[in-house]
């Protein structure tokens, strides 16, 4: 183990760099852990769904811990969910899972873009009402 001193009141001290570097591990939070493997259940079994409206090709499906955002496409084509996608209505999930699944093929928010989530969910602009007055997001 690397050592150096520091010379504090007089008195040596070893400060071990080793110890310095180890963090303190993340605090994960509970809820994110209990219902990340159902969401991530759910997205795939909706994207499949929700696909032959589609048949798009995408490439890993994460599910993750996000405070903003309830989904983003990647340029690549990898999907991200939050893990709260099981929490709230099917109806809203459903449409947080199209709208990343549009995004493979219309990389922004314009007119095509709506034209193509209104093939899966024709009322999508009541449900994505919906979602605004939830703390989230859709990005
Ligand atoms: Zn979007």
């Amino acid at each position: 183990m690397t050592r150096f001193f520091k010379i504090i009141n007089g008195r040596l001290y070893y400060v071990s760099r080793v110890k310095r570097k180890i963090k303190k591990p993340k605090r994960r939070n509970p809820n994110y852990l209990k219902y990340k493997k159902d969401a991530e259940t759910l997205v795939k079994e909706r994207l499949e769904y929700f696909n032959q409206f589609y048949d798009y090709k995408w490439g890993r499906v994460t599910i993750r811990n996000q405070k903003t955002r309830w989904g983003s496409c990647s340029k690549k084509g990898n999907l991200n969910f939050n893990y709260k996608i099981v929490l709230i209505t099917p109806k809203q999930a459903d449409y947080i899972i199209v709208h990343e699944l549009c995004h493979l093929k219309e990389f922004n928010h314009g007119q095509e873009f709506w034209n193509l989530v209104a093939k899966a969910v024709p009322d999508y602009k009541e449900v994505r009402h919906s979602l605004r007055t939830n703390s989230l997001k859709l990005g």
